[in-house]
């Protein structure tokens, strides 16, 4: 038996690989294939619409929030954003929380002035900033919800920060319950928690758009996307209809508040299991703790590398820790079992008992 603790691209639902490769061979039984088929007829339009459909249903988002499949991934989120909310002289406000944060504020530069208002850098990003404070005339505020490689989330969502609040959700969107109409702009790469790689999703007030001065090209202005409803030019076909597939999924099983019990579930037996242990360190301040992400090493490089091969011997993929941080990391996306969690969590017992 295999357990996929990878970070991205992750585990999926098992119906949702299924479900999808009954339709590259045959697509709603009209023998032909999702592959083959073009993004406006009536038989992918339905697709698009169910797949937007399921994310403002799922979030209970209002009117005013528009839903996007996006080409290009969260990283060309990190320039967009920028370029359609940010004017040349003025400043957008950004939380400094890790890897991916870091790679936000750098696209922003090159659109105006960037504002650090919270940074963990001086501990090594094992925390996450509190009380920050944004400035009153700042474009925007910019929080990374999830940083996948630091293994470090946010819990106390700056909803009141006065000005649009802009998050990447890429690790943990659809995975826990927050006020999403208090969002302005949410974007997630659909790889980590709700498809396959190819696609991206942006959820964007339509009212904070159209105040910057600066020409925008045509594909990478969001009101043309919203007013071609998503379909401005030719979408991601199959990673769409992975993503509508595992909305589908999301739905059926509860929503997200059954995710996020099941998430709060897996995240308590393997932060337990490491506390209980003292073998295994965990970096990352206890309450920023990532409930999608846990990172932790062994002190001992070669004790660290007996534990690799146990686990790569139990069927255990994708543990090792980003290049950048070492050690390990377990992701814990919507799709992994808690019977995943529970098996990597009595091996870390065995593992530790036997090394007295
Ligand atoms: C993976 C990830 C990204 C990058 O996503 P791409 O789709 O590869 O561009 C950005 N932000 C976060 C938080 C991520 O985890």
């Amino acid at each position: 038996m295999i357990h996929n603790f990878n970070a991205g691209p992750s585990v999926l639902p098992k119906e949702v690989f299924e479900e999808a490769s009954r339709s590259v061979l045959n697509f709603n039984n009209t023998g032909l294939s999702i592959l083959e088929i073009g993004h406006r007829t009536t038989l992918f339009e339905p697709v698009m619409a169910e797949a937007r459909a399921l994310v403002k249903e799922l979030m209970k988002l209002d009117n005013d929030h528009e839903v996007l499949f996006l080409h290009g991934g969260a990283t060309t989120q990190f320039m967009q954003i920028p370029m359609n909310l940010l004017n040349e002289n003025e400043i957008a406000a950004y939380t400094e929380t890790g890897t991916w944060a870091n790679k936000a504020i750098k696209e922003a530069k090159t659109f105006g002035h960037v504002e650090i208002v919270g940074s963990s850098k001086e501990n090594n990003y094992r925390s996450i900033p509190k009380n920050i404070i944004t400035p009153p005339t700042a474009s925007y505020l910019h929080i990374t919800t999830n940083e996948t490689i630091a293994g470090t989330q946010w819990h106390a969502i700056p909803y009141d920060c006065g000005v649009p609040l802009v998050a990447d959700m890429s690790s943990d969107v659809f995975s826990r319950n927050l006020n999403f109409n208090k969002f302005d702009l949410i974007y997630a790469g659909a790889q980590k928690n709700m498809g396959a790689a190819g696609v991206n999703l942006v959820i964007v007030n339509k009212n904070i758009l159209g105040n910057v001065k600066r020409v925008i090209p045509t594909i990478l202005d969001y009101r043309n996307h919203i007013n071609e409803e998503s379909m401005l030019n030719t979408p991601p076909v199959f990673a769409v209809y992975v993503a509508m597939l595992t909305l589908r999924w999301l739905q059926n099983n509860g929503g997200i508040s059954a995710m996020e019990k099941l998430n709060n579930k897996k995240a308590n037996l393997l932060y337990s299991t490491l506390d209980s242990l003292p073998l295994f360190k965990t970096p990352v301040n206890i309450e920023d703790r990532s409930e999608m992400n846990a990172v932790f090493t062994i002190d001992d490089k070669e004790t660290e590398n007996e534990f690799h091969e146990l686990c790569k011997k139990e069927g255990m993929v994708g543990i090792k820790g980003h290049r950048s941080v070492g050690g390990f990391r377990i992701s814990m996306y919507n799709a992994l079992s808690i019977e995943s969690v529970k098996a990597i969590t009595d091996l870390m017992k065995y593992f530790a008992n036997k090394k007295g």
